[in-house]
């Protein structure tokens, strides 16, 4: 059985993020989805409790997923949940310079590897900081991120 582990913000979860969840979902046994408060990332939109709860409605089509919540090394997770590889999904060239780098340190510190899923061709301009830029001034994004994603944008901003 193999078991990955897919981390990220998630703030929130878009179509790209799904779609790498789906394809994942596809080939390993059981993939748990995990998002942590990056302190590296500002202006953040939704608590993490938000954040589980919307990818917990989004993937309930998916038997084999799970969600949680972290705050501690990715690699310490991964092992505190018996994951077998790291899955992140890759969009341009700037996202593989920065995963290579995270990649290689992961498996530095803890002999864990990650795997990498390439974006679905028609996702992979989406990035959740451009999200809720666009959310925030009243643009409509709810076709780029899953429905009850879209339900929280919209009570958020009305939109
Ligand atoms: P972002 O805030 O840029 O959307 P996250 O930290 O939430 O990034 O991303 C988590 C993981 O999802 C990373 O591996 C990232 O490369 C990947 N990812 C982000 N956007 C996409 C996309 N549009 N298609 C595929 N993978 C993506």
């Amino acid at each position: 059985m193999t078991k990955v582990l897919y981390p990220g913000s998630f703030d929130p979860l878009h179509n790209g993020h799904l779609d790498i969840i789906e394809v994942a979902a596809t080939h390993f046994d059981e993939v748990v989805v995990a998002t942590v408060r990056n302190p590296q990332k500002t202006g953040g939109l939704f608590e993490l409790d938000e954040r589980q709860a919307m990818i917990g409605e989004s993937v309930a089509h998916l038997g084999n997923v799970s969600v949680t919540s972290f705050s501690s090394l990715t690699v310490d997770l991964a092992r505190e949940l018996g994951c077998d590889f790291i899955v992140k999904g890759l969009r341009v060239v700037a996202d593989f310079e920065s995963e290579l780098m995270m990649a290689r340190m992961n498996k530095a510190v803890s002999g864990l590897d990650t795997l990498f899923i390439p974006a679905g061709a028609t996702n992979s301009f989406l990035a959740s900081n451009l999200l809720r830029e666009i959310a925030k001034f009243g643009g409509d994004v709810s076709h780029m991120v899953p429905e009850p994603v879209a339900k929280r944008l919209a009570e958020k901003y009305g939109s």
